[in-house]
């Protein structure tokens, strides 16, 4: 069994550590604990130590374990691939919605959300590798997506998220959080309606630190904190 709660005392520390280093308060970082096929006690024993944000990325299995923990007990952030026919439990369950990508997506969540009267909080992914096998918009197209977004009522979008390529070294995926400052930089400047975009979702466990160094706000953070999913 891992050492759940010494292992989130270190994410921790080192995401502090991190911040320091550069200059950063570490309080502008959000630890998302990323619980997907991780049981209920799993969760628990991180709220007991601590963890306040968590992500899933699979609608059913998170619905089942929102239900049996509480929609408002911690945030609850959504970070898997969202089809629009989902959207609907995505809006009911989560605060944040990390992994919008297209328009006709963004329109569905917005057309959910009004329909129980919520602003939803929405990053817009973005394909940052640009390869085949992941999901988010190409960096060429996000700024469209994210001035056609923004004319949306029931939607704030708060930023962008990225899963950049794997790499052993984390030194090696830099440039790609570098270039995603770069875009959220970008949009900022022109003020869009319903647009903050202060927030930056990227780092895993493998490179969480030098995304803090990038100015990523939310880290996702899965194994490091929970072991294995196998
Ligand atoms: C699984 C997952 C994570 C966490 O990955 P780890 O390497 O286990 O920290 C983060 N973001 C997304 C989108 C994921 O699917």
């Amino acid at each position: 069994m891992p050492d759940i709660k010494q292992n989130l005392m270190l994410v921790k520390e080192q995401i502090s550590k991190a911040a320091l280093d550069c200059g950063r308060n570490p309080d502008d970082i959000m630890l998302v604990a990323v619980s997907k096929k991780q049981p209920i006690s799993a969760i628990q024993t991180a709220m007991q130590a601590g963890a306040r944000h968590f992500g899933e990325n699979y609608i059913q299995e998170a619905v089942e374990k929102i239900e049996a923990i509480g929609k408002d007990t911690v945030c609850w952030h959504f970070i898997g691939h969202l089809q629009s026919n989902k959207a609907r439990f995505a809006v009911n369950y989560f605060e944040y919605i990390h992994t919008v990508d297209t328009l006709k997506l963004a329109k569905e969540i917005s057309k959910q959300a009004e329909k129980i009267n919520k602003i939803q909080n929405i990053l817009l992914q973005v394909n940052i590798g640009l390869e085949d096998t992941k999901s988010g918009a190409a960096p060429e197209r996000i700024i469209e997506l994210a001035q056609q977004a923004s004319l949306l009522e029931h939607i704030s979008i708060q930023g962008l998220m990225a899963m950049p390529p794997w790499f052993e070294n984390p030194e090696d995926v830099r440039i790609y959080f570098t270039k995603m400052r770069q875009i959220k930089k970008q949009i900022r400047e022109l003020n869009l309606a319903h647009t903050p975009m202060t927030h930056l979702s990227m780092g895993m466990s493998n490179d969480f630190t030098v995304a803090v160094q990038e100015k990523s706000t939310m880290v996702r953070v899965g194994t490091s904190i929970f072991g294995s999913r196998e």
